[in-house]
């Protein structure tokens, strides 16, 4: 019996005359996220991708689990291949689904011919494949309205497929169809979610993350490390840079205001990463915050950090609650390694009463005890990079 994997498209089909490259880019997305699974064919036609395995013992569960976090995809399909040829057709149902038949009390079968050539009309090749079904599963009823399993054939250009219903995707646009852009990452729980509701949108993503050891440890680069890697899997490849930030939060210490601290060096983060991302050729930066979550994350807080950066700021989780995020993070399965208890950067020197309703003009004048473009060249040169790959 030879399988094969159907790839629904969900907005790609919507995508008019680009519909072509949007498709392009997800083959490639899905190539490159099969590669440890095996060897697959691709081909396109009406609004699927049929992934088709090209060796032997290729574990097919595992290249659906893989396909399921590629984004770009609205339902994926393991199904039976086989001749368009209605005997052929009902045995091959009978076959490939037995399992499933023998366990259920109820079914029908639906068709899809979109290949208009093929004699029979619809309802004519479900009826076939329905009596044919149940002249062999003696345990089977027809309940064409609630039925415990729904058989499905399809007649396409180059084939019939029979399967048992489709899985869902993972939703969104193919990750870099619409670009790249720079995600500011902690060890958190907002900014992994932050990266991934972004690649759903189409951007690829690279992570800039600042340490400041001695008061941040390894174990806290090392966490971050960790929630990138995890990324991957809906991401793709990302490289990371670490940006040395000591310096500067020791300088923000000396000669800032302890209830700007926050402030200030968010305006760094912004700064810093604005160099790195437009020197990545990067069109956004990207933040995982939530309005009104903490002190620097109100409205006249965010205003004061992106009147920094002519970059616009992306902030995709900024009207979701912490539950909401939460229940992203378990689903991209970054949570467990974001509660680890580990200091970020903000969490040093952290302000009693950090101010709420800062103003520019303000933050302008307390920087200038700073030698803010020198200490910003040097945390751009300090920067140092590295490439995770997805597995
Ligand atoms: P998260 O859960 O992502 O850490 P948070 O709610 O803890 O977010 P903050 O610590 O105030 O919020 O940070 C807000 C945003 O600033 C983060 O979502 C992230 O985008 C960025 N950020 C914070 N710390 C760092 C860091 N050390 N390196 C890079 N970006 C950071
Ligand atoms: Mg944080």
């Amino acid at each position: 019996m030879n399988e094969i994997i159907l790839i629904k498209n969900g907005e790609i089909a919507l995508k008019g005359l680009n519909r072509g490259n949007f498709e392009d880019m997800l083959i490639k997305n899905c190539k490159r996220r099969l590669r440890r699974v095996g060897s697959f064919k691709f081909s396109k036609a009406q609004s699927t991708i049929y992934v088709t395995p090209a060796q032997e013992d290729i574990d097919l569960d595992e290249a659906m689990d893989c396909l399921s976090t590629v984004y770009g995809i609205a339902a994926l399909c393991r199904s039976a291949v086989c001749e368009k040829d209605m005997q052929v057709i009902c045995t091959t149902a009978a076959e490939y689904l037995a399992d499933q038949l023998s366990a259920v009390k109820t079914f029908k079968v639906e068709t899809k011919r979109s290949d208009k050539r093929f004699p029979l009309p619809s309802p004519q090749i479900s009826a076939e494949v329905g009596g044919y079904l149940l002249s062999k599963f003696h345990n089977l009823k027809v309940d064409v309205h609630n039925p415990d399993l729904i058989v499905t054939v399809e007649v396409r250009d180059f084939g019939a497929y029979v399967h048992a219903g489709q899985t869902p995707g993972a939703g969104g646009i193919p990750v870099g169809s619409g670009g790249r852009a720079a995600l500011l990452i902690s060890g958190g729980i907002d900014s992994p979610v932050a990266g991934c509701m972004m690649a759903k949108r189409g951007l690829e993503v690279i992570g800039i993350h600042f340490a400041s050891p001695p008061y941040t440890s390894d174990r806290a680069l090392y966490k971050v490390e960790q929630l990138v890697q995890k990324m991957t899997r809906w991401c793709g490849r990302i490289y990371m840079y670490v940006v040395p930030f000591t310096k500067i939060q020791e300088e923000i210490r000396d000669k800032v205001p302890e209830d700007y601290f926050t402030l200030v060096m968010r305006r760094f983060m912004m700064r810093i990463s604005e160099k790195i991302a437009l020197r990545e050729n990067c069109g956004a930066l990207i933040t995982g915050e939530s309005l009104g979550q903490v002190a620097s994350q109100t409205m006249q807080a965010l205003g004061c950090t992106d009147i920094v950066t002519t970059l616009p700021v992306l902030r995709p989780v900024i009207g979701m609650d912490k539950e909401e995020i939460v229940a992203f993070s378990r689903k991209i399965d970054t949570f467990e390694i974001s509660i680890q208890p580990y200091e970020d950067c903000c969490t040093v020197f952290t302000p009693a009463h950090p101010k709420t309703k800062p103003k520019v003009a303000d933050l302008e004048e307390i920087e200038k005890a700073l030698d803010m473009e020198g200490l910003i060249r040097e945390a751009v040169e300090g920067a140092e990079g590295k490439v995770f790959h997805q597995n």
